[in-house]
């Protein structure tokens, strides 16, 4: 058995691993690096040519797990994609999204080979899903041998699933992204009991403590408070989402906080490819109950459209509160430009609710907060920093020390880190090596291979 992480630069970015069990060629996802573009953007697939693969997995929608995997199923056409069913038809809507991105990017960066797929690909991805409800088990043969795959949710976002490979009596589980706390409309991961022999290990929030008074319920209740203070105020109120999940929580967490009279009643604004996904949720959710939203939550907030003319440095006129993607004020997006026309106005507020890259626009916001100027780069614009900017810890990701938890039960004798910056990968590696001084735990070069 071996593996080799293809995410070309470690940290978070194109999340893919490539696993040979016995004769079994198996990968599990095929991301798409947010920040970078083109082949950069890619996994390393150079690193797996000509071998063959057997079994695609998909862990989740968000596109650093799903961005590439047309590009890859192009070139494996016969490989299966296995997935839990609300993929089914998650997969296709962000892949169609990602399309759209490509196309704008063709022209907003002179990128000539853009779109590096096409919805034709995206058909044969819809052909090729095997669609497993969590806990069942499906089994794949070759010469003679037999591999058994199951799915477990990870919280998270709906559909994401944490994998359990059984191959000879071995167990190999890799978590995904995975949240244990309930969300509004998700419950908490419910990941393989017991003794594990290998497993891959997400770590997001390797660098973050959480305070110990700090509780989810506790940080809306925070967020809650401080929208309000910006209502009070007269101002407008910014909390950037990623589209899929985030936003569709936060809208219900909204709405049931004005029902209960909590949260002072205003318009609410959104846009894009969240709001389509809000049609997908209520669909998943009549279909498997895995998630619980319906469209009533959003005819209830009654939301309401952008104004398309927003002009950098000059405040909204249409006051409230804006929902919008994307979650980390990647330039060019509706949260983006909502943020150039807030910025200078000092009732105004923006709030981070998740993961922010530091090296995006809101991570480079949140971590300057305290200066006087931000420069928008796309509109080569220097705002001065006046609107509140506040973080609150709703992460969809799970903390650090359920994670080690979790690890330190099952007592894995091979632990691989990903999905994590580099400081918050070292925090994992000297907490697991406290915890479990027997195991072997791998934080893997990309592109090298480790045997299992
Ligand atoms: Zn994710
Ligand atoms: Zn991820």
């Amino acid at each position: 058995m071996e593996f080799i992480d293809l995410n070309r630069y470690g940290e978070i970015g194109s999340n893919s691993t490539f696993l040979s069990i016995g004769p079994f060629n198996i990968l599990i996802d095929s991301g798409l690096h947010p920040k970078k573009l083109g082949k950069d953007s890619l996994p390393d697939f150079n690193k797996i040519q000509g071998q063959s693969i057997d079994l695609i997995i998909l862990t989740h929608c968000h596109l650093d797990h799903l961005g590439s995997l047309p590009i890859i199923a192009r070139s494996h056409p016969e490989a299966p994609i296995l997935t839990s069913l609300p993929n089914l038809s998650l997969a296709p809507r962000m892949l169609r999204n990602s399309i759209n991105v490509m196309k704008r990017q063709r022209e907003e960066y002179g990128m000539t080979d853009y779109p590096l797929y096409v919805h034709r690909d995206i058909d044969h991805i819809k052909r090729s899903i095997i669609a497993l409800p969590f806990e069942k088990s499906e089994f794949f043969y070759k010469d003679k041998d037999t591999i058994e795959v199951k799915l477990h949710p990870s919280g998270h976002v709906v559909g994401a699933s944490a994998i359990e490979i059984i191959y000879k009596g071995k167990r190999i589980v890799h978590t995904g992204d995975v949240l244990f706390e309930a969300q509004r409309t998700l419950p908490g991961a419910y990941l393989p009991n017991g003794k594990i022999d290998s497993l891959f290990l997400e770590t997001t929030r390797g660098a973050t403590v959480r305070a110990k008074e700090s509780t989810r319920e506790n940080e809306i209740k925070q967020l809650i408070d401080s929208i309000n203070e910006i209502l009070d105020q007269d101002g407008t109120c910014l909390i950037p989402v990623f589209a899929l999940g985030r936003m569709q929580e936060l809208f219900k967490i909204i709405l049931e906080s004005m029902q209960f009279g909590i949260l002072r009643k205003a318009p609410v604004y959104s846009t894009g490819l969240g709001m389509d996904i809000c049609n997908y949720f209520d669909k998943i959710s009549n279909r498997t109950g895995l998630i619980n939203f319906d469209l009533k939550i959003l005819k209830q907030l009654d939301i309401k459209t952008i104004d398309p003319k927003l002009r950098p440095g000059k405040n909204i006129k249409k006051k409230g509160i804006y929902i919008v993607s994307s979650g980390m004020l990647v330039e060019r997006t509706p949260s983006y430009n909502v943020a150039a026309s807030l910025l200078n106005t000092a009732s105004n507020g923006i709030f981070f609710i998740g993961y922010c890259d530091p090296d995006t626009p809101g991570g480079q916001l949140l971590a300057n907060k305290d200066a006087e100027s931000f420069y928008f780069n796309a509109f080569d614009y220097l705002s001065p920093i006046r609107a509140s900017i506040k973080k609150f810890d709703l992460s969809g990701h799970a903390d650090r020390d359920s994670l080690i938890d979790y690890t330190v039960q099952a007592e894995p004798k091979t632990i691989v880190l990903t999905h994590g910056e580099n400081e918050a990968r070292n925090w994992f590696q000297e907490n697991l090596n406290h915890h479990l001084p027997n195991a072997q735990i791998i934080d893997p070069i990309p592109g090298q291979s480790y045997p299992l």
